[in-house]
Order: C-alpha cells, then structure tokens, then sequence
C-alpha cells in the first residue's frame, strides 16, 4: 500500500507519494535486479503520481508503457482507475556495470517511446513520446510537457539496497495550471532543484507530508487515497485472452502438453484450462 497525497499551492498541483511497500511486491513477483527494479519502480510511482495528479474523468484504465531499445525492452504499467496498479517488465535481469556508484538505468533503458493509453468504455485515446533520457522522471515530464503542454517537474526515486532489495522508493510531481506566471514557474524550478534526490529524504524518515513541505510548507490539502499493487485479472479475462490466438494454435499447443497454461504476465498467477474448456472459449466466440 502507497499513501498518494494531493495539495495545491497557489497555481500548482503537487502530488507525493512513498511506494516502497508497492515496489517491494513488484520487484519481488518480476524477479528484477537492481538496475531493473530501479527503472520498474521509477516507472510504476510515476503512473500513480500520474493517475492522481490529474482528473481523467470517464477513463477506466490508464496504461504508461515504455517500449525501449535498452536491454529491458518493455515497462508496461497500468491502473484501473481504482487504485489499483500492477506492471509488466519484458527482461528483469538486463546486464550491467555500476558507474560512479551509481545504478546505470538509463543504459538499461536506452531510447525509444513512452506510449500513454486512456481506455474509455467504447474507446481508447493514445499519445506518444519519446524517451528523452531513459531516467524515466525526465522522460515523463517530457511526456507531459510535449502531450499536455503543461509545465510540470517530476522527481521519482528507488533505493536498491546493496543486496539487491528496495530499501526505498518514492516521488513528488507538480504541475502549473494554466496562467501560472513566469515568475512563479521559476519559482518553484528553484525550491525543487534544492530539495535534492527523494529517497534521501524518504531515508531521513520523511513522509507524503515532509516530501511537500520541502518545497513549500503554505500548500492547501486537496485529498489523500491509497495505492495498491494489485492485479485484476481472473478467469474470464484470460479467457478473452485466449480467444485472439487462432484456435488451431491452441488445439496444438494442447497436443504437446495435454493442458494449456496461461500465466498472468503482470502478477505471475498461473490459470490451467482442459480442452474442454479451450473449446468452449472458440465456440463462445461463434455462437
Ligand atoms: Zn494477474
């Protein structure tokens, strides 16, 4: 669970969070090294910071996906709008060196395209953007920026302990509504430039509250919800699934194993159907 906290502070929406515990489940169930937990974690604080700094009214599902040139090569990360969020890493264990003492996770990342899906009950709105930097923040403020011209700064950090666990994990992300001064938006470029990076402050003991009033302490309360790492597939979903791949594929892959297993990609649940229940799935679709 994630405590998501939502104040404004004049013509600024500010939203922190500490994600450690979402994180931690995360991690633990894509089996990510450290490198990869780090941009996994980046990744997935930044939709929750996302889905709540902005209203997305009617929108039942919110997709952030990252699709790279770095090893990792996917970070798909989504929410159902309820608070609940779970992600997908395409290669967990990327190679890599430490430089400078440092988690080298734009080389894991690499270059490509941020792609944003908002799923409406009969349709689906996509934006795309390039990954600037590969450190993921930056790439979705870009994102923002570019998308929504909206003048918006993001901080995210992981604390990868040194064998290999999330010791912490968190992020802010402030965005100026429109009208908001020249003056003002230097402003507040100044006081988060001085706050330094988050999970120092997350391993001083800060909370949600603390992370904001390290950049202003005269901010109004708007809300503050919870965060889940959970997954919302079930039986009927993988089902439907199923029902893309061409049955004959199916029906072979049946041949060579006398089962068909399915496992959820985002939390690794495994989902074991008969043929009888393979068939049903196709003749479903033709009733
Ligand atoms: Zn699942």
């Amino acid at each position: 669970m994630a405590k998501v906290l939502k104040v404004k502070y004049g013509s600024f929406i500010i939203v922190s969070t500490i994600t450690t515990d979402i994180i931690k489940e995360a991690c633990s169930i894509h089996k990510t090294n450290p490198p990869a937990s780090a941009a996994l974690g980046r990744a997935l604080t930044g939709l929750v910071l996302l889905s709540n700094a902005f209203s997305y009214t009617n929108v039942r599902r919110l997709v952030m996906q990252f699709i790279t040139s770095g090893e990792i090569s996917e970070i798909t990360t989504e929410t159902d709008m309820k608070q609940n969020y779970r992600a997908f890493i395409r290669n967990p264990n990327p190679n890599y060196e430490i430089k400078d003492k440092k988690l080298p996770v734009s080389d894991v990342v690499g270059g490509g395209l941020i792609y944003f899906y908002r799923y409406f009950e009969n349709e689906i709105y996509q934006s795309i953007s390039e990954i600037v930097s590969g450190e993921i923040a930056e790439d979705i403020a870009y994102f923002l920026y570019s998308s929504e011209q909206l003048p918006c700064a993001v901080s995210l950090g992981v604390l990868v302990d040194v064998d290999g666990s999330i010791k912490n994990s968190g992020g802010i992300l402030l965005y100026a509504r429109p009208g908001t001064s020249e003056s003002e938006l230097l402003d507040i470029e100044k006081r988060i430039k001085s706050i330094g990076p988050i999970t120092k402050l997350i391993e001083e003991e800060s909370d949600e509250y603390d992370l904001i009033s390290n950049i202003t302490k005269s901010w109004n309360f708007i809300n503050q919800t919870y965060a889940y790492y959970k997954c919302w597939c079930n039986e009927s979903s993988i089902k439907d699934a199923i029902s893309f791949i061409p049955k004959e594929e199916m029906l072979k892959e049946f041949e060579l194993n006398n089962k068909i297993e399915v496992v959820c990609r985002y939390c690794r649940k495994s989902y074991i159907f008969n043929k009888f229940q393979i068939v049903q799935i196709y003749e479903n679709l033709s009733s």
